[in-house]
């Protein structure tokens, strides 16, 4: 493994782009998963690679939305359990709301080996594993077009960091809330979601986390509150203001 300087300016990007490529090494992601994160760091490069205020004003509305929630369900994917395990399973236990393994990719190794992992950080329910009997999700075909009966199929309110767009969009079309966390404001996925944090997943589950804390005090008609005033595309359009005053402040 490269030894990596703290100093150097991109040191906390290269820790993650480490810790991806031992994952696929390791058989839990896909080749592809690796493109996906490289997609991902140029955003957060173009981002200042911190967490805008309208990200904030995002997180707050989703963990309100699944606090919410008659059945909240977090959705994961290969690159967010590499990234976040123990914090998806810190705030699963908290909202609380079950863990569903969703890949794209599919392979009973792979549901394995996410499985061993999230169990590793902690969890003790896992929906979606191996042998689990998954229902189709209309409008959609190929490897994620199905969910599990008692996790998303049957959810509201659905976290899914990292959703692709077609899937975000049937999730929607079938009156589920969606929250989606999404360094790319521009992707089907920021687009379509319900609620789309545009920040890394690194920082954005911490934070949702610090948000359950706070919220958990409040009333159900302030958190109703909370979500009626948020807009999606108004927000979508700050975390775009943010990328070009990053920039400006660079020239
Ligand atoms: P869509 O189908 O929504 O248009 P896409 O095809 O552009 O998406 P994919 O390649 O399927 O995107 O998935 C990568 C997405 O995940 C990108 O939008 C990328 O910005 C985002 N992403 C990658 N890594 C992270 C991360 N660590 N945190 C948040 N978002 C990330």
């Amino acid at each position: 493994m490269l030894k990596i300087s703290s100093k150097h300016p991109r040191y906390k990007s290269l820790l993650l782009r480490e810790k991806m490529a031992k994952a696929y090494q390791e058989g839990i992601l896909a080749d592809t998963a690796l493109i996906a994160h490289g997609r991902g760091e140029a955003f957060d490069y173009i981002l200042g690679e911190k967490t805008s205020p309208s990200a904030i004003e995002a997180i707050r509305c989703g963990v309100s939305a699944m606090l919410l929630a008659e059945n909240p369900v977090i959705s994961v994917n290969g690159n967010t359990a590499v990234l976040s395990a123990e914090h998806l399973v810190e705030l699963s236990r908290l909202i609380p709301a079950p863990i569903e393994i969703n890949l794209f990719y599919r392979t009973p190794q792979r549901v394995e080996k996410m499985e061993e992992l999230l169990k590793k950080s902690g969890a003790t329910k896992v929906l979606g594993r191996k042998n689990d009997d998954y229902l189709p999700i209309p409008g959609l075909e190929g490897p994620r077009s199905r969910a599990h009966p008692d996790g998303v199929h049957q959810a509201d309110v659905v976290l899914v960091p990292l959703e692709d767009g077609d899937r975000a969009q049937a999730l929607v079309s079938l009156g589920k809330k969606v929250i989606t966390i999404d360094l790319n404001p521009l992707s089907r996925t920021a687009q379509t979601s319900s609620i789309t944090i545009v920040d890394n997943v690194v920082r954005a589950i911490p934070l949702m986390i610090q948000e359950v804390a706070k919220l958990k005090k409040y009333s159900k008609k302030q958190l109703t509150r909370i979500v009626n005033k948020f807009d999606n595309s108004e927000n979508i359009s700050k975390s775009l203001n943010s990328i070009s005053h990053h920039f400006k402040q660079d020239e």
